[in-house]
This record gives C-alpha cells, sequence and structure tokens, in this order.
C-alpha cells in the first residue's frame, strides 16, 4: 500500500479516536491535547517526510486561533482597563508588569549563559559547506520600535495586527472610558460583552487544538526531528535543558515563594498554552489560549490578565532571550572569538532588548541574531554562515523558547494579580482544567 494512504488511514483513525474521547469521555481537554501532541510525534518518527502532507490541519487551526488575535486583544484590554476603575491602578499593574518582565529575562539569559559557557556547544562544528543564508535582518532599533507604539492611525495598527501600538491605543481608551463616567458607561460595558463573545469563539476554537497539535508535531518529528538531533545535538540539548531549569527554577521559584501559590496546579493549568506554544512557535498566535488558561485555570481576573498578557505576548520572551545567549556564545566558538567578562555582559544585555523587540512569530528571533553576535565582533558573513546552518532545524529549538516565553507571560499575570488581590485562588487551586 502507498505509504501516504497509510499515513492518512491511520490518522483518521487516531483523529477519530480522539473525537471519541472528547464526546463520549469527560477527558480534559489538556489530556487530549497531550496525547495528540505525543501521538503526532511518535507518527512523524514513523512516517517520516510523509507525515508533512497533513501539515495543513495545523496551519489551519494557527489560523483559526490568529484569527482572534486582534479582536481579543483590543475587546478584552479596554474591558479590563475600564475594570480597574481607577487610572491609577493601571500605573501600579503596569511597573510591576515590567519589572518582572525584565527580571525573569535576566535570570533566563544568565542560564542560557552559564550552560552555553559550561558545555560549549560550538565545539567540534565544521561550517565549511553551509550555505550563507543571505536573509540575514537587522532588528529595528530600540527607539524607532518605541515610537512607533504611538499609533498614527489606530484602524490602520488593528488592520495591521500591529500589536504594541494596539495596547497603547487600547488603555488610552480604556481610561478614556473610565474618565468619561455616567457618560461612556455604557461603551464600556459593550466592549465587555464584545470580549465575552470573543472568548466564547477561543473556546470553540480550542477542541479544534488536539487535531491541529498533532498535525504540527508530526510534521515537525517527521521532517526534521532526527537531523536536528544529528546536527545540532549539544545545542538543542542545552536549549531544552536550560527552558526547563528556567520554568522550575525561575518560574516555579517565584510562583511557589513569591506568590505562595501551588506549583502542581500553576503547571497543570497553563498546559494547554504550552502544548499550543510548542506546535505553533508562535507566542502571538497562543495569546488567546494563554488569556483562557490563565483566567479560567488559573482565577487570574480579566483587570490584570488582559493588560498584562497581550504586552507579556510581545515583549517578554525569555525563552528566546536565553536562546539568543546560548547561540552567540556558540557562534564564539565556532570563530574562535575570545570573550571577556564584559562581553558576557554585552550579550546579555543585547540579548534582553532584542527579545523585547521580537515578534511572537515562528523563529523571528533566528533573523535578529545579528543584533547580538555583532557586539562580540562576529561579522555579518559569518551570522550569515550561522543562521544558514540553525535555520534547517530552528523549528525544535523554537518550540521550546515559545513555550517559556509564555510561560513567563502567565507567571508574571499570577504573581502581578496576586499582589494586586486581583486573583481567585479557589479557581487556581482547584485544578479545574479547561
Ligand atoms: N517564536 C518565538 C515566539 O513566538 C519567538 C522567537 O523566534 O524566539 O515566542
Amino acid at each position: 500500500m502507498n505509504i501516504e494512504i497509510l499515513y492518512w488511514i491511520v490518522l483518521i483513525g487516531v483523529f477519530t479516536g480522539l473525537a471519541f474521547l472528547g464526546q463520549r469521555t469527560n477527558l480534559k481537554l489538556w489530556v487530549r491535547v497531550v496525547t495528540a501532541l505525543v501521538i503526532g510525534a511518535i507518527l512523524g518518527f514513523i512516517f517520516g517526510d510523509v507525515a508533512a502532507s497533513s501539515k495543513w490541519i495545523g496551519d489551519l487551526f494557527v489560523r483559526f486561533i490568529k484569527m482572534l488575535v486582534v479582536p481579543l486583544i483590543f475587546t478584552s484590554l479596554v474591558a479590563g482597563v475600564v475594570s480597574m476603575g481607577d487610572p491609577k491602578r493601571l500605573g501600579s499593574i503596569g511597573i510591576k508588569t515590567i519589572t518582572l518582565y525584565l527580571l525573569t529575562t535576566l535570570f533566563a539569559i544568565s542560564i542560557g549563559l552559564v550552560l552555553g559557557t559550561l558545555f560549549s556547544p560550538g565545539a567540534g562544528i565544521d561550517l565549511t559547506g553551509v550555505d550563507p543564508y543571505s536573509a540575514v535582518q537587522s532588528s529595528q532599533s530600540v527607539s524607532d520600535r518605541l515610537f512607533g507604539i504611538v499609533p498614527l492611525n489606530p484602524i490602520g495598527s488593528l488592520a495591521d495586527g500591529d500589536v504594541l501600538p494596539i495596547i497603547f491605543f487600547s488603555i488610552l481608551l480604556g481610561i478614556g472610558i473610565i474618565m468619561g463616567g455616567n457618560k461612556t458607561e455604557k461603551i464600556g460595558e459593550v466592549f465587555s460583552s464584545a470580549a465575552e463573545a470573543i472568548l466564547q469563539i477561543a473556546h470553540m476554537v480550542m477542541q479544534m487544538a488536539p487535531y491541529g497539535v498533532l498535525a504540527l508535531v508530526a510534521w515537525v518529528s517527521g521532517t526534521m526531528g532526527l537531523a536536528a538531533l544529528q546536527n545540532l545535538f549539544v545545542l538543542t540539548i542545552i536549549l531544552y535543558v536550560g527552558c526547563i531549569l528556567h520554568m522550575i527554577l525561575v518560574y516555579g521559584g517565584l510562583i511557589r515563594f513569591g506568590a505562595r501559590l501551588p506549583l502542581k496546579a500553576f503547571f497543570k493549568g497553563i498546559l494547554d498554552a504550552q502544548a499550543v506554544a510548542y506546535s505553533t512557535s508562535s507566542s502571538s498566535a497562543t495569546l488567546p489560549v494563554t488569556l483562557q488558561c490563565v483566567e479560567n485555570n488559573l482565577g487570574v481576573k480579566k483587570t490584570v490578565a488582559s493588560s498584562v498578557l497581550p504586552l507579556g505576548a510581545t515583549i517578554n520572551m525569555d525563552g528566546t532571550a536565553l536562546y539568543l545567549g546560548v547561540v552567540a556564545l556558540f557562534s564564539a566558538q565556532i570563530f574562535g572569538v575570545q570573550l571577556e567578562l564584559s562581553d558576557y555582559l554585552l550579550i546579555a544585555m543585547t540579548a534582553t532588548l532584542t527579545s523585547i523587540g521580537t515578534a511572537g512569530i515562528p523563529s523571528a528571533s533566528l533573523f535578529l541574531l545579528a543584533t547580538v553576535l555583532s557586539v562580540i565582533g562576529i561579522s555579518d558573513a559569518q551570522t550569515a554562515l550561522i543562521v544558514g546552518f540553525v535555520l534547517p532545524f530552528d523549528r525544535i529549538l523554537d518550540m521550546a523558547r515559545t513555550v517559556v516565553n509564555i510561560t513567563g507571560d502567565a507567571t508574571v499575570s499570577v504573581l502581578v494579580a496576586k499582589s494586586e488581590d486581583d486573583i481567585d485562588e479557589d479557581v487556581f487551586r482547584s485544578e479545574s482544567v479547561l
């Protein structure tokens, strides 16, 4: 029998099984999603390249969630600000959020640098024969990015899906609605109902998650699983270990000792979002799911979740910072660049800034590597070599860093919510997942 036909028969069988589990048993969604993820990896491993033929199912799922990103940020952020009732609270939430985002990113990059130094991922790698990849982009400067936060035309930003200007405008609109008092009360209610409606759609779309996740993971494991392990073995292992350490030590520590909440409930509550982040490699596309998990499973009130998470999906990328640090050391080792302590500090600073400027889309940071590598004297041509070498397997690395990125956002939202008394701890502790 043709192997592709066999693959589809197996796939349809597995999908039917998953649908049956969903209908007939009250198996929680996250259990089905994680089961799908494991089956996807196994199918990809068995069927190899053929598994790419079902990638469109995953792409369709991603389109559905992406469709919700702009309306969700806009409506729930305005509704969230209105529900604060007082613009001063926004200031206190904002300061705590940004401080925690920066702090966790610095921890992430430190973990990346320590592991990259201890385990030398670049040792023994020969880059001769790699096709230099020409599309090395230079990042937008930080000042341009800051300027761009103020939208020239908010409707244009909504249409283009430009997240930071949308966040800026939504916060101002929310403040305007609060300040308008009775006169603007109605429009506040409209935003809150609209946000609820979009969340209902997100809930429906999540029912597709097991199928989408399975198709995407089967594609990755079928087309690049083993190859990546052969070529970038140490780098991949270091990145995965670093990501896991960061999640356990930093996020675990913050949740356990900072917020004094149980870890198990936290990690269980966020699992759906992690599975979607892992399979889509995009924090922005995962945002609707992260919002649902944080509100429904972790009990964070909309006021905090809807302001902290969209900002985090855009500027808080701990996994990305960790990755940039490890790849910087990898490159220095390959090209024989000797690093001083000051170089480490420079890498840490630029990786933090670059991670802030990275878009929450697949492989975004790979193309911003030049910014970090240039500070340790690695030329554009050498960077092109590195990008060309890592690019074919970047997906596997990207999946891990994206999980860390969204878990960081969720951690900060829980901490901020706890400090603002905006968390329903009964929901958090009940471990009631979708
Ligand atoms: N894919 C990552 C994300 O969406 C960004 C990156 O390339 O590091 O969070």
